[in-house]
C-alpha cells in the first residue's frame, strides 16, 4: 500500500552506536544481533476507524526514534507495518455509522497517513493492508494446520469450520512456550484474551486460550475464497504471516503498544514460530499507553485526542513531537494540555539558542556541538532515553553551543524536531 513522503534525515559526521533495547520476553535490556549491519523491525498497525490518537502517534514515534538511532549508528534498516482492515470493530464501527467498512477504511488509512507525514515519521518500507494478503494469510494457516498446530471446530452458522490455533500442541512441539512473550500468570491470560478481542468461553476449543485462525464465512460478512474455503483471517496470524513473509523469521524487533502483549504478540510469535521452527523476533518491545481524563485512551471511552486536531488547530508538529519525546516510550504517562505549552516553550528557546538570540552567560563558555551529540547519543543508546536528550538540549542551548549548525542538524536527525525551517505542512 502508498505510504508517505519520508523526511529529510541530515546526515552526521560521526556515527553513533545501536541501542540497547528492553525485551518484554526477557524482562532485561539487551543488544540485538544486527547480522551484515541490518536491523529489521516490525510494528503492528492500525485497525482503521479511530486514526490517529495521541496514544497511537506515542507508539509510532518510539519506533521512528529507534530507526532514527539505527541509522545513525550506520546500519539498514528495513520497516513492515500491517493495517488490520478487515476484523469485528471495524465492522462494527461501519454498522453504527451507517458506512461501508471499506470506505470507513479507505479514509482513516489517508487520514493516518496524512497525520504520519505530518509528524516526520519515517514511513515503512512495507505498508501492508491484510485484505491485500488475504492468500497469504490463508496459506500461513493452512500450513500450521498441516504441521498439526490447528483443529477445526464447528460452526452452526457458517458453511465451514473455523480453525483454531492448538496452544498445547505447539508449546510441546515447537520452539515456542504459552508464556514465552508475556510474563502473566493463566489467570490474568484468561482475563486479557476476554478483554482483548479472544473468545475464552467458546465451545469446542481444546484450551479457552487457543485464539482464532480463521473464521468461516458468515452471512453478511466479508469473505474471501482461499485454500481453506470462503472466510477471512483471525488477528495474530495477519501479523505472523505479514513479518515473516516481507522481513524474514528471526527479525530484530517486534513492536507495538503494551495492549499488544497478550494475546496478540504473545500468539503473533507462537503462530510464526511454530510455522517457521524458529523464534519470531529478537526483541519483544511495547510502549507505554497513555491517558487522558484519569483514564486510558480508547475507543470505547471515548477519551481520545487526535493529532489531525491538534495541526489543524494550529499546533507544530515538532511541538507535538516535543511533547511526546518528554516521557521515556516504556513509561505510562496522562496527557495534559500544559504537555503541549511546555513543548511550545521548549521549541522556541531551543530555535532562539540555535539562532544565537538566548540568554548570554557572562564568562561561560560555549557548549561544544560535538560533546552535546555524544550525551545524545549516549542517552539514545540507553533504551532510547529521549528525556534525557532533551534535558542535554535544554542545558546546552540555554549557555550558547559552538557550532549551533551542527546541533540543529543532530536533533533534527536524532529526534525529528525541525529547528531552521519553515515546518512541514
Ligand atoms: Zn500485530
Amino acid at each position: 500500500m502508498r505510504t508517505w513522503t519520508p523526511p529529510d534525515l541530515p546526515t552526521l559526521p560521526t556515527t553513533g552506536q545501536a541501542p540497547r533495547l528492553f525485551n518484554t520476553a526477557s524482562g532485561r535490556l539487551e543488544h540485538p544481533p544486527l547480522n551484515e549491519g541490518r536491523a529489521t523491525l516490525y510494528v503492528c498497525g492500525i485497525t482503521p476507524y479511530d486514526a490517529t490518537h495521541i496514544g497511537h502517534a506515542f507508539t509510532y514515534l518510539a519506533y521512528d526514534t529507534l530507526q532514527r538511532a539505527w541509522r545513525d549508528a550506520g546500519l539498514e534498516v528495513e520497516y513492515a507495518q500491517n493495517i488490520t482492515d478487515i476484523d469485528d470493530p471495524l465492522l462494527e464501527r461501519a454498522a453504527a455509522t451507517n458506512v461501508s467498512w471499506e470506505s470507513l477504511a479507505e479514509n482513516q488509512i489517508a487520514l493516518f497517513r496524512s497525520d504520519m507525514f505530518r509528524l516526520g515519521l519515517i514511513p515503512p518500507d512495507h505498508f501492508v493492508a491484510v485484505t491485500e494478503q488475504i492468500d497469504l494469510i490463508a496459506q500461513s494457516v493452512q500450513k500450521l494446520r498441516q504441521l498439526g498446530f490447528a483443529y477445526p471446530v464447528a460452526t452452526d452458522d457458517a458453511a465451514g469450520d473455523d480453525l483454531y490455533f492448538d496452544t498445547q500442541a505447539a508449546s510441546e512441539q515447537s520452539q515456542w512456550r504459552l508464556g514465552d512473550v508475556a510474563p502473566y500468570e493463566r489467570e490474568l491470560m484468561l482475563l486479557l484474551s476476554a478483554e482483548r478481542g479472544g473468545d475464552p468461553d467458546r465451545v469446542g476449543k481444546r484450551d479457552p486460550l487457543d485464539p482464532l485462525l480463521w473464521r468461516a464465512a458468515r452471512a453478511g460478512e466479508p469473505s474471501w475464497g482461499t485454500v481453506l474455503g470462503l472466510g477471512r483471517p483471525g488477528w495474530h496470524i495477519e501479523c505472523s504471516a505479514i513479518a515473516v513473509h516481507f522481513l524474514g523469521n528471526a527479525f530484530t524487533v517486534q513492536g507495538g503498544g503494551n495492549d499488544l502483549i497478550f494475546p496478540h504478540h504473545e500468539f503473533s510469535a507462537g503462530h510464526a514460530t511454530a510455522m517457521t521452527g524458529t523464534p519470531m523476533a529478537h526483541i519483544y518491545s511495547h510502549v507505554g499507553l497513555v491517558s487522558y481524563q484519569g483514564h486510558k485512551m480508547s475507543k470505547s471511552r471515548g477519551n481520545l485526542v487526535f493529532v489531525s486536531k491538534l495541526l489543524d488547530g494550529g499546533t507544530e508538529p515538532a511541538a507535538v513531537r516535543l511533547a511526546l519525546l518528554a516521557h521515556h516510550y516504556r513509561e505510562e504517562w496522562e496527557w495534559f494540555e500544559e504537555d503541549l505549552i511546555t513543548a511550545e516553550r521548549r521549541l522556541i528557546a531551543w530555535r532562539m539558542g540555535s539562532s544565537g538570540s538566548g540568554t548570554r552567560h557572562e564568562g561561560q563558555e560555549p557548549a561544544s556541538a560535538t560533546q552535546v551529540i555524544e550525551q545524545l547519543r549516549q542517552a539514545l543508546a540507553n533504551d532510547l532515553d529521549t528525556p534525557v536528550m532533551l534535558a542535554a538540549l535544554d542545558a546546552a542551548w540555554d549557555r550558547g553551543v559552538d557550532r549551533p549548525e551542527l546541533l540543529v542538524d543532530a536533533v533534527e536527525s536524532l529526534l525529528g524536531v525541525t529547528l531552521k525551517r519553515a515546518e512541514r505542512l
